[in-house]
């Protein structure tokens, strides 16, 4: 009986020696896993770097490109388009406007009335649609057809006081956010397309006419009287409101900014025919490049398999259309690499499956336990990970977030630095501090801007890095909720008031 004691003693002590064992390797073997997953994120957060000097760098080489994109058509991957725009609208403006804005991911209609003082601008009716994903890579008759539909249910709810019983035709500012070379105010043809659309045959067109045309076959009472980028529109509804509005950025599906230039600084075009002696700018800095940006394997990867790709660098480092999509490669690179999100997920391979506003709802998830990371998670078919792995993607989001805000910041830093409000010295300038600084006004809008607090934090936090305090206190970001819609038709009622005025 007790020799049968000790045996069994010694069999249990054996079976928990193993068993002991068997838990140290798999902990000494967890412990390596994970070492490895930490190298991955230390090498990922090295290769977003952004430190200051680097910003600095992007600043001064943005400014040169600028320079470089108003002395000759092609002189610089920033195309500087003129828009013919000189007088932005300043509160006089009078009557009812129309605007049709097609964004990257939403087609908005407004229709706006202005009573000739800036607090009498009312906002009559908006409506905001996502635009149906079928469109992208339909024909311009679909696209035409479906805005000029899309139109029509607008005017035919408004009511009997409407514009419609004054027997006057509509006047409507067409707000469009891609690349387009204007000709005048109302005309201009497409560049190219950017941010997923791929209607081929149509670079080239003259965009307020494909529009006028879809209009006028259903027969519809509206003029389309001015074709505006989204970017301007924002610049235009800044100035509306605050005479110091000078520049306007857009970061929303894809990212854009504008500003208001000197004309004899724009010195490809021989007559720009103003008369204030300034014109709006757009850069479509969507395109710029410079071998200083932060580019890492992720970037080259997202660019390849793009629709466009060697184009829009920028934007894709940091448009809302693409910050999920960079997040989600850093992930399966990550599950690739080590065993940590469990077996591979094939949803997560799939382009474009994790947008931006998930990213941000990760990013600024304040559960203890995470729990909208988890629930994300769970939909890109990576269900029941530990908490340290959801810390680790919200470390994810967050690098690629500050990355993006931060490029942006030096984007915004890039203007002020071109038009002599950066506080830097410049040729024959005396350094910021030793004169008055002028206040400067940046409107800003987009659903990327408005919708994620940690960027816009990362934003302003690296626009004081880069203009040091004194500066950045007269820089003003001010947000501009549907500017670029409502802008554009304040900018349509700014071009009659000065035609109704110049006729007289
Ligand atoms: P558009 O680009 O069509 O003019 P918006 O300016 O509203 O439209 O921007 C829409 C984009 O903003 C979305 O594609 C997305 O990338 C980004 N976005 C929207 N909501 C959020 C959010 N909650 N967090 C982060 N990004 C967002
Ligand atoms: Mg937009």
């Amino acid at each position: 009986m007790g020799r049968v004691l000790v045996m069994l003693t010694a069999a249990a002590a054996v079976v928990a020696c193993s068993v002991a064992t068997v838990m140290v390797r798999r902990r000494v073997r967890r412990r390596r896993k994970w070492r490895k997953v930490v190298g991955l994120l230390k090498d990922l957060e090295e290769s977003f770097e952004t430190p200051l000097g680097r910003l600095r760098q992007m600043v001064d080489a943005i400014a040169v490109e600028m320079q470089a994109g108003l002395v000759s058509e092609g002189g610089s991957k920033l195309k500087m388009l003129l828009t013919f725009v000189d007088d932005l609208p300043n509160g006089s403006e009078r009557g009812t406007y129309y605007a049709l804005h097609l964004g990257g991911s939403y087609f908005r209609i407004i229709r706006v009335h202005l009573g000739g003082q800036r607090s009498s601008l009312e906002v009559q009716d908006i409506e905001r649609h996502s635009i149906p994903t079928s469109l992208l890579n339909s024909t311009s008759e679909v696209l035409f057809d479906f805005l000029a539909s899309s139109l029509q249910r607008f005017i035919e709810k408004e009511g009997h006081d409407s514009i419609s019983s004054q027997d006057v035709k509509r006047e409507l500012a067409f707000t469009f956010s891609f690349p387009v070379k204007q000709t005048s105010l109302s005309s201009g043809v497409l560049i190219k397309w950017t941010k997923g659309f791929a209607i081929s045959e149509m670079a080239g067109e003259d965009i307020a006419e494909c529009l006028q045309g879809a209009v006028d076959r259903r027969g519809l009472d509206i003029h389309v009287a001015a074709l505006v980028n989204d970017t301007v529109g924002a610049l235009s509804y800044g100035h509306y409101h605050d005479p110091d509005t000078i520049a306007a950025v857009v970061f929303g599906t894809g990212s854009n900014a504008c500003y208001l230039e000197r004309t004899d600084a724009i010195i490809k075009c021989q007559n720009p025919r103003t008369t204030s002696g300034s014109m709006v700018v757009n850069m479509e800095w969507g395109n710029f490049w410079s071998s200083r940006l932060p580019r890492t394997s992720y970037d080259i990867e997202l660019d390849a398999e793009s629709l466009n790709s060697n184009d829009m660098g920028f934007e894709k480092m940091i448009g809302g259309m693409y910050l999920g999509d960079i997040v989600r490669r850093v992930i399966l690179r990550m599950s690739q690499e080590s065993d940590i999100f469990g077996p591979i997920s094939s949803i997560l391979s799939t382009p474009f499956v994790l947008r931006t506003n998930s990213v941000s709802a990760m990013h600024e998830d304040d559960t203890p336990e995470l729990h909208e990371v988890a629930t994300i998670l769970k939909h890109l078919g990576v269900p029941k990970v530990p908490l340290k792995v959801r810390k680790l993607v919200v470390k994810i989001c967050d690098v690629v977030t500050r990355r993006a805000a931060r490029l942006a910041a030096a984007g915004i830093s890039g203007i002020l630095k071109k038009l002599g409000r950066d506080g830097s010295v410049g040729e024959g300038r005396r350094r910021s501090s030793d004169k008055q600084m002028m206040r400067t006004v940046v409107a800003v809008e987009g659903g990327l801007y408005s919708n994620y607090r940690m960027f816009r934090e990362y934003m302003d936090e690296a626009l004081r890095d880069i203009l040091g305090d004194d500066v950045a206190r007269q820089v003003v970001i001010k947000a501009m909720e549907d500017g670029s819609s409502i802008g554009s038709a304040l900018l349509l009622a700014s071009s009659h008031s000065v035609r109704t005025i110049s006729n007289i």
